[in-house]
């Protein structure tokens, strides 16, 4: 039986198993369906991790992550895992080629992705000028037009963030009415750089060698057709967790989740289940950033360890 399994190989399940393998567990493995480093492989640059001035690809800047672990024993199976349940007081971990494996603790850090909306374009020119995360690109376009799509809480407050960095913000949404608080949206009027254009939707993302020049966009009353010239639109149409593993059979889920779906931890990375940890994006309250994510990863594997002492 492992000591700790941990599912997920993104920056939460990466520092988890640095964490656990150098603190002394023994018969640590990390499932991950695929090569270990996360979403931020996708991303092209990656500037925002203290310490590292460099700006590197998310890829480039993953890759010495897993070295680091594998030098302390950390295994790596590459495997989707279908399932976490509870087997007395330990864990099975069903794996897609129906092996089971048990594990006395277990870390969730399966992240999650944002939704994209599909629009023509989107795919070819995400990363490169196409964006889910202010926090991340916003500093790429200091001083430029960007455009947000959405029209939720996230799409609005990141609105408000941008326009401290960026010349104009324009926000097209495909009705009048939001779904972010009014109190959020009455915030981003009395914003002289933003402007809202409703109700419109997005016919195409245009751009060239370099990157996004514009949209083609439709007004969804009237049918009439506008270019907007922006440098960078930002997705914010909503984020999907990927919690499938916490799934039962019955349809329920392994442990308290928050209305979104997401796992509700305390400030160890808790769960309400003895020995199941979770960490990372999947988490509530999530920040959402590397750094983030990998001191979760951390806590996780500090109280994994406290755990498997404590139930010798
Ligand atoms: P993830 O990175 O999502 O990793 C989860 C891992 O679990 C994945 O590798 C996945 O394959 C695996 N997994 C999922 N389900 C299963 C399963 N059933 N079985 C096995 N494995 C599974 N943050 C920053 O700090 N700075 C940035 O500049 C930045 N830029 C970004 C750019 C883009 C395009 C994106 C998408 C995100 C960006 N982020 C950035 C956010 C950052 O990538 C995330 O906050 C961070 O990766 C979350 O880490 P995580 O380990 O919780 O989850
Ligand atoms: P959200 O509330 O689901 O809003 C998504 C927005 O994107 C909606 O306005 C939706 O339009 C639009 N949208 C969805 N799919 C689209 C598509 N394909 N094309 C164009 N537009 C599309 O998501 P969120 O803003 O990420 O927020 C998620 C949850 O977190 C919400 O409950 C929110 O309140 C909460 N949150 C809270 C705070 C806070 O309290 N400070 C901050 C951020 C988020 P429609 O409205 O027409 O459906």
């Amino acid at each position: 039986m492992l000591e700790l399994a941990i599912i997920g190989g993104g920056p939460a399940g990466l520092s988890a198993g640095l964490y656990a393998t150098r603190g002394g567990l023994k018969d640590v493995v990390m499932f991950e369906r695929g090569m270990p480093g996360g979403q931020i492989t996708s991303s092209s640059e990656m500037e925002n991790y203290p310490g590292v001035a460099e700006v590197k690809s998310g890829f480039d800047f993953m890759m010495p992550w897993q070295e680091q672990c594998f030098r302390f024993g950390l295994k790596h199976e590459m495997a989707e895992v279908v399932r976490v349940k509870k087997i007395g007081n330990h864990f099975g971990i069903l794996l897609s080629d129906g092996k089971e494996v048990e594990s006395k603790s277990v870390i969730i850090a399966t992240g999650g992705s944002p939704k994209k909306s599909g629009v023509k374009g989107e795919d070819v020119f995400w990363g490169k000028g196409v964006s889910s995360c202010a926090t991340c690109d916003g500093f790429f376009y200091k001083n430029k037009e960007v455009a947000i799509l959405g029209g939720g809480d996230t799409a609005i407050e990141e609105a408000i963030y941008l326009a401290k960095i960026c010349s104009k913000v324009t926000i097209i949404h495909r009705r009048n009415e939001f779904r972010a608080s009014p109190v959020t949206v009455e915030r981003a009027k009395q914003e002289s750089k933003i402007e809202f254009l409703t109700p419109y939707g997005i016919d195409e993302i245009l751009g060239d060698s370099s990157g996004v020049t514009g949209l083609q966009l439709k007004n969804l009353e009237n049918g009439s057709e506008k270019k907007l010239d922006i440098a960078c639109l930002f997705v914010l149409i909503g984020y999907k967790v990927n919690n499938a593993v916490l799934m039962q059979e019955d349809g329920h889920s392994l442990c308290a989740l928050s209305e979104y779906g997401e796992a509700l931890v305390n400030l160890k990375m808790e769960t309400n289940i003895s020995g199941l940890f979770v960490a990372g994006d999947l988490r509530v309250d999530a920040s959402k950033q590397v750094v983030c994510a990998a001191a979760d990863g951390a806590t996780a594997a500090l109280g994994a360890i406290e755990y498997i002492e404590h139930h010798k």
